[in-house]
Formats: C-alpha cells, structure tokens, sequence
C-alpha cells in the first residue's frame, strides 16, 4: 500500500505532537520507507563543530565516553541532536533506495554518493556500530542509514574531491555564500574564528569581495589557526584574541579602523558569549552574520538594543541558493586551502 509522508517529515515526529522535525525531541527513526523519501546508507556523520565541542568538553576528550554520548542521543532521539546545543551536522552515505514519490529534480540514482545539505538535528537516523571516532576531528565513522524527506536537500558527491573533504566544506557551506552576498567592494570585514573550517572559507570569499581597497580583519584565539591565516595571505590584518573578551576585541578593532568599526561582521566561533563582540565592533547601520550555532538570539538582539546599535542580526540559516557549488569551487579555486583542508580534515 502507497504510503505519502508529509513533504517536510512531520509525519515522523513522535514528540511533541505538532511540531517540525527540527525542534521535536523525537522523531521516528525506523527505516521502513514512505513513498516520498530517500534511504542512505550512512558512511560517516561530521557533528557540528559546536556540538562536538560541547560533547567533547562533557566526556573530557575520552573517544569511548564521546561514543556512548552519540549513541544515547540517537537512540533517544532518533537523530543526531544534542540536547545541549541543539545543533546537528551533516552525512553522507550512499543512496540504497528512494521512494516512487521523491522529489528528485537531479536524478540522484540507487549507489550514488550523497552529501546531506539538512541538519542531522532534523535527520532521522539509526547508528547500528561506531566505527571509528578521534577526539580531534568531527568526522565520526558508522554503520547506520538515514531518512531524507521530501524536502531534504543533498548535493551528489563530485569525482574530483575527496569525500571526506566536500563533507567538511559542505557542513559549512551556508558561511561563505552569505560572505558574497553581503560584502560589497572595499567594505571593512571582520571574521570573528577566522581560523576555523568556515572562517577559512569566509575570509577567501571576504577577500575577494572587498578587492584592494577593503579590510579583512580576522580575530583569532589560537597562535596557531592565526598564522594559518597570515601564511595564506586570507586577511589584511590578524588579531589574536579571545573572542568572549568583549572590550579587548572591541578596542583592538578600533585602533585598526581609525575608531569607525566594520560595515561586517562574520562570526564562526564555535563558543558561547561571543555575540556583544560581533555587536560592539560593527558600524551603524551595519551587518552582523551569525553563523556559530552558539549564539544567543535572546543576547545578541537585547545587548544590540542595549548598547543602541541600529545594525542588521542575520541569524546564520545554513541555507543559501547555490552554497554547495560556491564553496565547492573556492576548494578547487585554491590549491592552498585544498592542501590545508586535506591536512585538517581528510
Ligand atoms: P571550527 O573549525 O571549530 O572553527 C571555530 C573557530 O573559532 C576555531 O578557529 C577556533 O579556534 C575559534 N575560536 C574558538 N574559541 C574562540 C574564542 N574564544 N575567540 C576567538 N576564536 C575562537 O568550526 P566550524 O566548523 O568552522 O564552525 C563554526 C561555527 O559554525 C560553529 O559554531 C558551528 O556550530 C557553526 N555552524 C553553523 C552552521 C549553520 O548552518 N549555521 C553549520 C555548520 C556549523 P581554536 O581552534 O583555536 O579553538
């Protein structure tokens, strides 16, 4: 018997009643698949970095205690969300079947490779093993499968870059799209964790957008991810700072742009309390771009208000109309920051 789900999963939410996948507590993770979804046999999960920050931090980088933790919050959950942060990842996985009624204007086929472009928040999800997990990398390793609905959207892997690196760009391909959206030719960007996966990424777009006569500032916590940004020439200038430390980040980002502040802002820090620095060094008028899924809403839209800051909170929807191409050619555009993410992250 033909079975239709609702197109955005609702027909999977178990708890509570009326409600998206997204902010459900639970959703209904058995593989038996309606008419208009896709089954994918998950080769590896990349946990948001936020999330596996927090996860890590709870189990004191034990990779064992880090493995128990997922799969309590799977198996609880019927999806990759912790409870903590409320962020996901992504997947990716081979198609192993796709239902009669599935939207499929690309022609995705049975054995392709696929990369989820939707949140594991959102994702029903059964982990049978996890395979391999290293406290250092984001990228978990299991055997399990994964529902896509209707609405889910996924980008079929590309033959000339690796898996495991357009899994890592594509997790944070909403980033740099925005960056080119919203920087204009010779604006002052700032890149609050810049050093970081996407920040590498905003910042090669930043530069490009703003041309000769624009700034890109980047602030950075560590040494390390900071001369990664000076070696590859990604910024006009580099600060290194703890971005929690408002007046500190604040005062330095004046004296580099004569006391006016930035027309942008981008923030990928993946640790709370960043938000009033993002505010605080942002012109009137200007944009702050949120992307670290550890921002407050409630903070950043009171402290605005409460430092009378006129300026535009983009919360950070990874979704934006083209990302997986734009970030998908930044890696084939620059030779550096391939070699760099193979290194990181492959
Ligand atoms: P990442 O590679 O871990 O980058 C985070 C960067 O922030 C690192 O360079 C880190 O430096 C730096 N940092 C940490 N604490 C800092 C501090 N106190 N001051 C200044 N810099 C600091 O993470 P990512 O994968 O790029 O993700 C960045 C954020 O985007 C995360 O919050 C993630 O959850 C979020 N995200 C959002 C979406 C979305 O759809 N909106 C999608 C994916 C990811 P160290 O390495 O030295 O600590």
């Amino acid at each position: 018997m033909s079975k239709i789900g609702c197109r955005y999963g609702t027909h999977r939410v178990l708890a509570p009643a009326n409600t998206l996948p997204q902010p459900a507590q639970r959703l209904d993770n058995s593989m038996e698949l309606y008419d208009n979804e896709m089954l994918i046999e998950v080769s590896t999960l990349n946990i948001d970095s936020a999330s596996y920050t927090q996860i890590k931090k709870a189990c004191n980088g034990d990779a064992e205690a880090m493995k128990s933790m997922i799969l309590s919050i799977v198996s609880e959950r019927g999806k990759m969300q912790n409870p903590v942060t409320g962020s996901g990842g992504m997947l990716i996985g081979t198609v192993k079947a796709i239902g009669p009624n599935f939207n499929n204007p690309t022609k995705v086929k049975v054995g392709d490779q696929i990369a989820t472009l939707v949140s594991l928040s959102l994702t029903p999800l059964r982990i049978d093993k996890i395979k391999n997990l290293q406290p250092d990398s984001d990228q978990v390793d299991i055997e399990g499968e994964a529902i896509l609905f209707e609405s889910g959207l996924f980008a079929v892997l590309p033959n000339d870059i690796p898996e495991k690196l357009a899994l890592a760009v594509l997790d944070v391909a909403g980033a740099p799209a925005q960056v080119a959206r919203l920087v204009k030719e010779g604006d002052t960007v700032c890149i609050l964790g810049g050093g970081g996966k996407s920040g590498v990424l905003c910042c090669y777009q930043a530069m490009k957008n703003v041309g000769p006569k624009g700034k890109v500032i980047v602030v950075e916590y560590s040494k390390e991810n900071a001369q990664r940004i000076i070696d590859l020439n990604l910024a006009t200038d580099v600060i290194v700072a703890d971005a929690t430390n408002v007046m500190d980040v604040y005062k330095r980002v004046m004296e580099l742009t004569d006391n006016k502040g930035v027309d942008v802002t981008i923030n990928n820090v993946n640790v709370p309390s960043t938000e009033m620095s993002s505010i605080l060094i942002t012109k009137n008028h200007g944009v702050v771009y949120f992307f670290s899924m550890a921002t407050s809403f409630t903070k950043a839209a009171l402290g605005a208000e409460g430092v009378g800051k006129d300026i535009t909170l983009i919360m950070g929807n990874g979704y934006a109309e083209g990302h997986a191409e734009l970030t998908l050619d930044i890696i084939r555009e620059s030779k550096e920051i391939r070699e760099l993410f193979e290194k990181l992250y492959v």
